[in-house]
């Protein structure tokens, strides 16, 4: 019998986790003739009650394991734990708050099984539910990375996905410190189904998204998957450069030629800060594939564990 491996990224879940638990455990029992469950939670560094909480799991349940991580490292960080760990055959990837429905995960597994189909993402269609300028600034983010980066990302997207061992296997062989893994999932490959449903409320507790953490989040994704922004820092410096030539040339055969009375301070000032703006702008540009660079170099562990019950 196949093995069904379902990953749970937890930081601060202590509401929800029981809920999640229980609804996960009916799809469990409704798939029982098909496949075997192994859950595999990863506390973030939850500064609730979730890592007991999860420990009471695996105390009844021995199909429970988890991973304790000496502080919060981010999702991204306990999403990568998890693949590289899991044993299953087929991998999932499911969040606390029932946002991501179980109800789907039995669809998702006959598609793997039945069809010619290396992984099943999903997507929401609405963003029912979010505030109002999250989505707007969500919707723009997808047009502009998908009009600069290779891969497609694509709108809406969960990071709840059923998967074959082999693809699993390819996304942990990404071993980049700066994970954004959508474009990962993207980036490798693969034959993959999409299922679409409407937005689910959280179940109990809150959003661990700012809107600040967000923003950075969608700067990591653009630099991790595209070098676009370092062209068109280049373009403006080029265009720039040559429209200054020629109002040079321009202002010289006016004063020095003609003998006319140029500029005007606020002329030139404005100039010179229009130009300056632009040359921050460039230089901001850079930083932030310099500083991803730099991060990668130093080859820091994406996560560290405390505690675990795996063997
Ligand atoms: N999460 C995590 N580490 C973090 C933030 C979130 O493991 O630093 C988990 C969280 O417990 C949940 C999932 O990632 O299971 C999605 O988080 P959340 O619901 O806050 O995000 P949203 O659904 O609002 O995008
Ligand atoms: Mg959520």
């Amino acid at each position: 019998m196949k093995k069904l491996s379902i990953i749970v990224p937890c930081f601060n879940e202590e509401e929800a986790l029981p809920i999640f638990y229980k609804e996960i455990n009916k799809i469990s029992i409704s798939m029982e003739k098909k496949c075997n469950f192994e859950y595999l939670f990863i506390d973030d560094g939850s500064t609730d009650n979730t890592l007991n909480v999860i420990k009471e799991l695996s105390k009844k349940d021995k199909r429970v394991k988890y991973i304790s991580f000496s502080r919060n490292f981010g999702k991204e960080a306990a999403m990568y734990s998890g693949l590289e760990k899991v044993t299953g055959d087929y991998i999932a990837i499911m969040d606390a708050d029932l946002q991501d429905p179980p109800k789907l995960l039995e669809e998702m597994y006959n598609i793997l099984e039945n069809e010619d189909y290396d992984t099943v993402a999903t997507r929401r269609v609405t963003r029912k539910g979010e505030p109002k300028i999250r989505s707007f600034f969500a919707r723009r983010f997808y047009k502009l990375i998908n009009k600069m980066s290779k891969i497609e990302l694509v709108d809406g997207a969960r990071n709840f996905r059923l998967m074959k061992r082999q693809v699993v296997d390819a996304v942990v062989s990404l071993k980049e410190y700066n994970r954004y893994a959508n474009g990962i999932f993207s980036f490798v490959g693969f034959k993959t189904k999409w299922l679409e449903y409407e937005n689910v409320k959280r179940i109990a507790g809150e959003t661990k998204w700012s809107f600040w953490q967000l923003f950075k989040y969608a700067v990591n994704g653009i630099v991790a998957f595209t070098t676009v922004p370092l062209i068109i820092s280049f373009i403006l410096g080029f265009l720039f450069t040559i429209a200054s030539s020629i109002m040079l040339i321009f202002l010289f055969i006016n004063s020095v030629i003609f003998n006319n009375n140029v500029s005007g301070v606020f002329t030139v000032s404005s100039i010179v800060l229009f130009v300056s703006g632009i040359q921050l702008l460039c230089i901001g540009i850079l930083g932030e594939y310099l500083s991803k660079n730099y991060l990668e170099n130093k080859n820091r562990p994406i996560y560290i564990v405390k505690e675990d019950n795996l063997k």
